[in-house]
């Protein structure tokens, strides 16, 4: 069976999500049009107004409509604690934990100069002045023990040095519940690495 150019047009602009393969597009169109007219109206409308007002906050590069985000402006958190990460998704998941109650800052990336994403793609220099502020007197790096985040955790360790504001990096470890058996070396050597005093 054939799409018609439109649904075809439309099938392949789904694609652009996540995890959506041909099929799965495919399905989404279709039900889109048959069965969620409504939905898809909403969902366009939405699209659009998101497009046009979202941006990200000033100070920590976060998506918000606003000039800076909630957090940003919020009283009671702490300043002195600066936690960086790489995406707006990961501050979601340190802010369920509950564990921290400082400011962020959104890299919206990870160095990788094989895929030619340098300092400058991800502007960094705007993390130099964003830990130029007196009040930042920590800086914690939450990112992921890959090839690029490590390569990011080097660089900004140096631009933390040059400015003489500790820098730290959370512990990766054993999951919680995990069995030890299961957990491959290079988590467990990360670990061990690590380790606290009791
Ligand atoms: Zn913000």
């Amino acid at each position: 069976m054939s799409f018609s150019p439109l649904l075809a047009e439309l099938i392949e602009a789904l694609r652009c999500l996540p995890g959506v393969g041909p099929k799965s597009a495919q399905r989404m169109a279709l039900h889109l049009l048959d069965r969620q007219r409504d939905g898809a109206g909403n969902l366009a409308e939405t699209l659009t107004k998101a497009l046009e007002q979202v941006g990200r906050c000033q100070s920590c590069r976060t998506l918000c409509e606003t000039a800076h985000c909630q957090i940003c402006t919020a009283g009671g958190r702490d300043a002195s604690l600066l936690c960086v990460v790489a995406s707006p998704i990961d501050i979601l998941a340190i802010e369920q934990s509950g564990q921290f109650n400082g400011k962020y800052f959104v890299l919206n990336g990870l160095l990788s100069p094989l895929d030619g994403i340098g300092p400058e793609t991800l502007k960094l220099h705007e993390f130099n002045q964003r830990i130029a502020d007196a009040q930042v007197q920590e800086i914690i790096l939450a990112l992921s023990p890959t090839v690029e985040g490590e390569a990011t955790v080097q660089y900004l360790m140096s631009l933390a040095r040059e400015q003489s504001k500790p820098i730290s990096r959370i512990a990766f470890g054993v999951p919680f519940g995990g069995e030890l058996e299961y957990v491959d070396s290079h988590t467990l050597s990360h670990a061990l690495s690590s380790r606290q005093l009791l």
